[in-house]
């Protein structure tokens, strides 16, 4: 089997930067992927996608009493222009956004333990004027670390905007010993939209070309990642099955999407299902490889699909030799939207140990990985997929477990999270 961990690694190489969704270097790894696309000897194809994006104009947060403490803050992209002039009102701790926590903080700036989209609907009903949010760990040394850069999403925003800031949980340790009194928020931003893509790359089957297996990776990376790990070595390992089914015509067609602005909330993707609805029916299984190589971790297939595919990997894993985890659930990556649509999925993953790589931050660099663990995963994924894109008759059912379903329904948050 030519499958060759150097030439995955060395592709890795190639696309080492930060690769910001609707930023120059997403732009880079997109062609990077092209360029490698067309030297396998295929037609690459890009198809463009505007993705929100946004620059932080002003941003400050003060703590004006008891005591005046200037404090490092980053603004929350998409949180409006509410505070352009700066807002200085009552401050209030909120401990979980309980209705308990939530009594008398209308009009008050408000710092939480931690936001996720139920936090910020209680936040917008209680009507705060403002809310700071700590990110990272007591631990970090900002000398080596970054404070995260984070924009709220459209199931944030349709609740309204409040101004928020995101500052280092240090910070927020510091501020809450003070017994703070009073807080100012100066935020002021421009609120756009910028060009994303996606590459695809296909391979048409010998025998039954109308039935289609997709393959789906994201290229972005997140703010200050150059993203080795998430997910550069997955778009590289996409490359490499691709030139495999170059060299080895499959029986069935085999469709590459390497998807941009993932990190921004799955934008390629979305994108792919919305703008080829009619298609989907012909698309039989996703599989998608997001996050990969290091040389410490383990080999993980997530399955969004009948248990019976479970089955058939733990088998196959077995007969194999080939050591591996499995789970039958979501996956937070591009394969949601597919199964949204009702095509089963299955990822493969390679977690790291802990403390053996890292993703999501200026740490996520190529040293921990190597070209061995990226080898392995591939060869893995390339005999899963000669059995299944070449099988006799298609044999994963196009059915997704109720449970699943509900899981995907909530990830993707199609109602009201209340019935839990
Ligand atoms: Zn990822």
């Amino acid at each position: 089997m030519d499958i060759k961990g150097k030439r995955i690694y060395e592709t890795l190489k190639k696309m080492n930067y930060i690769r910001l969704s609707t930023t120059e270097g997403e732009k880079d790894g997109a062609k990077v992927i092209t360029d490698e696309i067309k030297s396998i000897g295929l037609e690459p194809s890009f198809e463009e996608f505007k993705v929100p994006c946004y620059e932080i104009v002003n941003v400050k947060l003060e703590i004006t009493a008891p005591k005046y403490m200037l404090i490092e803050a980053k603004g929350y992209g998409y949180s409006g222009n509410g505070a352009k002039d700066g807002i200085e009102a009552d401050f209030a701790y909120i401990e979980s956004a309980e209705d308990i926590d939530l009594i008398g903080v209308e009009g008050k700036i408000v710092m939480v333990s931690s936001l996720g989209y139920e936090v910020y609907e209680r936040l917008a009903k209680a009507k705060v004027a403002g809310f700071i949010a700590p990110s990272g760990d007591y631990f970090d040394n900002p000398k080596n670390t970054d404070l995260d850069e984070r924009m709220l999403r459209k199931g944030h925003i349709d609740y309204g905007q409040i101004p928020g800031v995101c500052i280092r949980m240090k910070d927020a340790v510091k501020i809450l010993k003070t017994e703070p009194e009073k807080a100012r928020i100066t935020l002021e931003q421009k609120e756009e939209e910028g060009d994303s893509g996606n590459i695809l790359a296909q391979i048409k089957g010998t025998k039954y070309p109308e039935e289609v297996i997709v393959y789906t990776a994201h290229y972005d990376s997140v703010v200050f990642s150059k993203g080795m790990y998430d997910n550069a070595s997955g778009s590289a390992m996409l490359l490499e099955l691709l030139r495999y089914f170059k060299q080895n015509p499959p029986l069935r067609t085999v469709r590459f999407i390497w998807c941009g602005s993932e990190e921004r909330g799955l934008f390629g993707s979305k994108n792919y299902v919305k703008s080829h609805e009619e298609e989907l029916k012909d698309i039989k299984l996703c599989i998608n490889v997001d996050l990969a190589g290091p040389v410490i971790g383990r080999d993980t297939a997530i399955v969004i699909a009948e248990d019976k595919l479970c089955h058939m990997i733990e088998y196959m894993y077995k007969e194999i030799g080939h050591p591996m985890s499995l789970r039958h659930d979501i996956y937070s990556s591009d394969c949601i939207p597919f199964a949204d649509k009702g095509i089963p999925a299955v990822n493969f993953v390679r977690y790291g140990a802990p403390g053996a790589i890292s993703c999501h931050s200026r740490n996520d660099v190529l040293e921990p990985i190597s070209a061995k663990s990226l080898e392995s995963t591939t060869r893995f994924i390339a005999q899963f997929s000669n059995r299944i894109v070449n099988a006799y008759m298609f044999p994963v059912e196009r059915t997704i477990p109720e449970e699943l379903v509900g899981k995907i329904d909530k990830y993707l948050r199609k109602k009201q999270l209340k019935a839990d």
